[in-house]
């Protein structure tokens, strides 16, 4: 294979941290040691650096994180308060001027030993080079089948995504340049990245347990950050309310030509009231259902029209 990208380029690895303060030293070392062996290799230029975010934890990350950055390739950045996994990744994306970047959790469930590959496979010409999870067998049986749904979900509704792919990724800087013409304040990396194009690649790797601690995704963030991910990209639940809305319709245009009928050309009265109070319980919830879906989106668009900063950095060391 001919390698493209062939000069050593900078590194960044990018780490959003949330209450890590049980994995972040050993994360730290684990980096620090691929790190160390891709610049002997000639792989990556002396330069590269570890950016660790410090997503407004309340624990001592940000202390172990300044303890960290006295190894002149550790940098850290505080966020002024929690934003969430996306807001915290994407600050640090904005941030660094490395020529080649590495998104990766903290916990180290994502295998370190991906990065060397996926170096490899930028050299090879790739802008992008996504790392997909081969088993999920440390997930729970309710991840596995919630996660594969969605997948499937989302794909039906014409939204480009990678199967298995967290944000477990390597960036070119004009991959990350193209990224920042991005403006939405919503953001939904999973979603975006593959709209940027190129030339991309996989890299597959075995997910493993977290390390340490617990996850900082509890189903309430993990059902508000699924809704973020079928909003953002995909307004196919608002025509399946337009859809659904025609066939009700017609249907009770039909009732209503029935009832008419029985009533003028037989001696019956309709009879039931089972068969008015049922429709009229469905037919509120559908309602009320289909408003809130309108709403989602409404919220949406007030958001993204307040141009509100989508993070705020208080530091960088
Ligand atoms: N994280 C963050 N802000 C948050 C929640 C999580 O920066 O509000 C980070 C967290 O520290 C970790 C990554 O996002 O590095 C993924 O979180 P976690 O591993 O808890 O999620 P899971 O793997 O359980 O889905
Ligand atoms: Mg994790």
């Amino acid at each position: 294979m001919d390698l493209i990208n062939n000069s050593a380029p900078t590194l960044a690895v990018v780490v959003p941290c949330y209450n890590e303060e049980e994995v972040l030293c050993e994360t730290s070392k684990r980096l620090s040691t691929i790190l160390l062996s891709l610049i002997n290799d000639k792989l990556i230029d002396s330069n590269s650096k570890i950016y660790f975010v410090d997503d407004g934890s309340r624990d001592n990350t940000w202390k172990l994180i300044e303890k960290e950055s006295q190894n002149s390739s550790i940098r850290g950045i505080k966020l002024s308060r929690n934003h969430g996994h996306q807001k915290a990744l994407l600050a640090g994306l904005m941030t660094v001027t490395e020529d080649i970047i590495i998104s990766i959790d903290a916990d180290l469930q994502d295998d370190t030993n991906a990065i060397r590959e996926m170096i490899i496979k930028y050299q090879e010409g790739c802008e992008v080079v996504y790392g997909v999870r081969d088993k999920r067998e440390t997930d729970t049986a309710f991840k596995k089948l919630t996660a594969q749904g969605y997948y499937k979900l989302l794909e039906k509704m014409g939204v480009d995504l990678i199967y298995n792919h967290a944000d477990y990724r390597l960036l070119s800087r004009k991959a990350l340049d193209t990224l920042k013409e991005f403006n939405e304040i919503n953001v939904f990396l999973r979603g975006i990245v593959p709209l940027i194009g190129y030339q991309s690649g996989i890299v597959h790797y075995e997910r493993k347990e977290r390390f340490a601690g617990e996850s900082k995704y509890p189903l309430k963030k993990m059902l508000a950050f699924a809704a973020e991910g079928i909003t953002s990209f995909s307004n196919v639940p608002l025509r399946i309310i337009t859809i659904f809305g025609l066939c009700v319709s017609v249907v009770s245009f039909f009732m209503i030509f029935w009832v008419f009928a029985v009533r003028v050309f037989t001696e019956e009265a309709v009879p039931g009231w089972a068969s008015t109070m049922i429709p009229m319980f469905f037919l509120s919830g559908v309602q009320l259902l289909s408003l809130g879906i309108v709403g989602e989106y409404i919220s949406k668009i007030y958001m993204e029209t307040k141009r509100r900063p989508k993070y705020i950095i208080e530091k960088i060391i």
